[in-house]
């Protein structure tokens, strides 16, 4: 991208997403294609600097031309190469742990906006302690974190998360931007997936780390509203997933994003123990840590940690468009009640365990699966009888 910036200044960037690294750099553009460490050398016009990936090794400034050599110390997914040239100014700053540990923070922006950016990132102090706490240690420590001001909207790019969201914070009090590409770090760059195809690995479990950030500064509740903002935005016009090794990127909507972060709220709640939920999130994160995984191998090893057979439940949400459709009818017969119901489904042998609360705060399970099923229930539940649409993506039909 090439473009000036508000003094007039050129500022260049690189957001290769999709159309591959090959476009700059010669590769093999496929997601397998990590480099183990990259080192890379940049001469720009004086006056100018150039930030890019990992830590700078070696700044030269010579008569006409300066010189920046960068270093990224860990594997890099090839598309999270990037480059940024432009009248930049550096903040510094530190993540203290509450172990006292400590992590690099630099904020590289515009010169104009330095004073504004010191203030404005301290949001990601907060972030990173809710992302290590949900899911591990920040993946690149070597590196130190970074964003990079950018002229497009953002990028993941690995230890210099591309921010171009203008300093707009949303109605919570944090910029989406930095948490949702700096989330990257861990789903996408530290866990990756193997293929364009498997893109909502990276995704679908960001898009959900957005709402974990809501829930771990406020609350679950302000989170939960968080998600049904996200819902919004599903379109169910096509499968989540797409087609294996022929370097798939024509999604036109952003389902992999917001009905794959509804997929995994909904797929806490069918395995309706929190920490089992978390814990399986931070084996993800340990197991796979700095390599490429496929689909198969990841709905297996959620499987396996929770117990339960979990690929009807994502075929039926990564390549289906139709969400699963709980149909039920209540009757009275001798003064009992009863509740009739089925789960209308593509997959077949999908079960999904529906926890439905009553008036009196009691609460039944229910396994709503392709055949008609029968259960007395309490007769002071039938007026609030409700499917809890906020905790499961179904739809929920009532029969007469
Ligand atoms: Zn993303």
């Amino acid at each position: 991208m090439w473009t000036k910036d508000a003094q007039g200044k050129p500022w260049v960037g690189v957001a290769c997403e999709g159309d591959g690294a090959s476009l700059w750099w010669p590769c093999k553009d496929h997601p397998s294609d990590e480099a183990d460490s990259v080192q890379m050398a940049f001469s720009v016009p004086k006056g100018l600097k150039c930030i890019s990936n990992g830590n700078l090794e070696k700044e030269v400034i010579g008569k006409d031309f300066s010189t920046y050599v960068w270093k990224v110390h860990y594997p890099i997914n090839n598309y999270n190469v990037t480059l940024n040239i432009g009248n930049y100014a550096e903040v510094k700053d530190e993540y203290v742990r509450p172990d006292n540990s400590s992590l690099d923070l630099r904020y590289y922006v515009l010169q104009f906006n330095k004073e504004k950016a010191r203030e404005y990132f301290q949001q990601v102090k907060p972030m990173l302690k809710c992302f290590e706490h949900y899911f591990s240690k920040y993946p690149f420590p070597k590196d130190g974190y970074a964003i990079v001001e950018t002229p497009y909207l953002g990028m993941e790019h690995q230890s210099a998360i591309s921010y171009g969201n203008k300093f707009r914070k949303n109605m919570l009090g944090y910029d989406y931007i930095v948490i949702h590409e700096s989330a990257h770090e861990w789903w996408g760059n530290n866990v990756t997936a193997c293929d364009h195809g498997d893109l909502w690995i990276q995704e679908s479990f960001t898009t959900y780390a957005e709402a974990l950030f809501i829930e771990c500064i406020y609350d679950y509740n302000t989170s939960v509203n968080y998600l049904l903002r996200q819902r919004n935005y599903i379109k169910n016009n096509e499968p989540v997933k797409g087609p294996s090794n022929v370097n798939y990127h024509y999604w036109k909507d952003s389902d992999m994003y917001y009905k794959g972060s509804w997929m995994l709220h909904t797929l806490r709640a069918v395995i309706d123990n929190d920490s089992l939920w978390f814990s399986i999130l931070k084996d993800i994160q340990d197991q796979f840590s700095q390599k490429q995984i496929c689909s198969d191998e990841l709905i297996n090893f959620i499987s396996q940690k929770g117990m339960i057979n979990l690929q009807p439940f994502f075929n039926q949400y990564l390549l289906h468009t139709d969400i699963p459709v709980f149909k039920y009818k209540i009757e009275k017969k001798k003064g009992k009640y009863y509740l009739i119901y089925k789960l209308d489904a593509f997959e077949k042998d999908l079960a999904l365990p529906i926890k439905i609360k009553s008036k009196n705060g009691n609460s039944i399970k229910i396994i709503a699966e392709d055949t008609v099923k029968k259960i007395e229930i309490e007769e002071n539940s039938i007026e609030d009888f409700k499917i809890p649409t906020d905790l499961y993506y179904i739809s929920v039909e009532k029969l007469n």
